[in-house]
């Protein structure tokens, strides 16, 4: 093991800023009115009709998100919320930070790391209140099915829609389909606001709780007294600063009116990656046979578990940065305890094969073909 600094050649991930982007976040600084401003009503406006929902609520991140449905939902303590284990944390902390306990259950298969249907109907007991779908890597869960099980069962669908803004399954936006949907705008996810997020819901109750909670549980803000329209507020219950500024907002607007090429772009990209690695038995594609749509959020294979480390440190060797999308939650510190008796071996085989490649919009074809070349090669020596 070197302990150097690569010099890196691809990014795994990498932001598309240009002139849009500085040209409406100046101009947000030079009107000197920074938060609780139009361009945040403005943003949600564009998002919620680019995702064809009623409401769209910004936020200061996914996890924020993720913490506010919830809690609007009224989920809280002696409550289950079942979710797999190989996702971003932030959805199992939020549902400790509100008091309940995260189900896990696992996942269809190593190729397919999303929630299995048959794991999720057998984890519901008398205390499940939500279902918590994560759309890995810009890849669909089976959302339509797992709507219809929590609609029998009485339960809230909550989608973690970090990796999947703008793609449709059946004419319906992901993130559109549950209770609430959740995005984040991170520098490394489809679009970005630095830090950021979004809730998304069809249903007017929850939107007016997330928009209070959102902002201490007031009731009215700021740019309403500003423009005359209350003088006062009440409390209606206690809530936090989860706002998203005038800066982020208008980074938002500029971003989002890019991401359907951006997405349009990483298809193609993962088009030439399945191509590219085709012939190489050694190499399994995660959602490799999917053929309608996606985010192509992440691009990731699955190799021998004793081989994963050899590519991981070829690619390093040759400037290719990779990661590991995502450890299994059950094995943190944080949660060994809680899930010493939970059994989840297709999301561990997942965590041990698992690698993540480079991808995002601004990666050339020749980046592609180099990595899956190193790839190529590091499985073949190896194997
Ligand atoms: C990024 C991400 C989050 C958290 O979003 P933040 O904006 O970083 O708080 C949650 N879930 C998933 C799947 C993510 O990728």
């Amino acid at each position: 093991m070197t302990s150097e600094t690569p010099n890196w050649k691809v990014f795994l991930s990498d932001v598309s800023l240009d002139e849009r982007e500085l040209e409406s976040t100046c101009a947000v600084l030079r009107s000197g009115w920074l938060s609780l401003g139009p361009r945040v009503a403005a943003f949600e406006k564009s998002f919620a009709e680019l995702h064809r929902v009623p409401h769209a609520v910004a936020v200061s991140s996914g996890t924020s998100a993720l913490h506010l449905a919830l809690l609007a939902l009224g989920i809280g303590p002696g409550d289950e919320v079942i979710q797999p284990a190989i996702n971003f944390v932030a959805g199992a902390n939020m549902t400790r930070a509100v008091g309940a306990t995260p189900r896990f259950v696992d996942i269809v298969s190593a190729d397919q790391p999303v929630s299995d249907m048959r794991e999720v109907e057998a984890a519901i007991n008398r205390h499940t209140k939500a279902i918590m779908v994560l759309h890995y890597g810009g890849y669909p869960a089976a959302i339509r099915e797992i709507v219809e099980l929590a609609r029998q069962k009485n339960l809230a669908v909550i989608e973690d829609a970090c990796h999947a803004p703008a793609t449709f399954v059946d004419g319906c936006a992901l993130g559109g389909w549950g209770d609430v949907g959740c995005f984040s705008f991170f520098p490394n996810k489809n679009m970005t606001t630095a830090e950021g997020g979004m809730a998304v819901t069809s249903r007017d109750d929850l939107a007016a709780r997330i928009r209070t909670l959102r902002t201490h549980g007031m009731t009215s803000l700021t740019w309403d007294r500003h423009r005359g329209h209350a003088s006062s507020y009440d409390v209606t219950e206690s809530g936090y600063n989860y706002r998203l500024d005038e800066v982020r907002a208008a980074l938002g607007i500029a971003q989002l009116t890019k991401l359907p090429q951006h997405n349009q772009r990483r298809a193609e990209l993962t088009a030439q990656y399945r191509r590219e690695l085709a012939s190489c038995r050694e190499v399994e594609i995660v959602f490799g046979n999917y053929t309608g749509a996606h985010a192509g959020h992440l691009f990731v294979i699955l190799v021998p578990e004793n081989l994963r480390h050899r590519v991981v440190e070829a690619c390093r060797h040759n400037g290719i940065q990779t990661s590991l999308h995502y450890p299994c939650i059950t094995g943190f510190t944080a949660y060994q305890e809680a899930c010493r008796s939970c059994s989840l071996p297709r999301s561990e085989e997942f965590a041990r094969r698992a690698i993540t490649l480079p991808l995002h919009p601004k990666m050339t074809d020749e980046n592609v073909k180099y990595v899956c070349q190193i790839v190529r090669q590091a499985v073949q020596q190896f194997s």
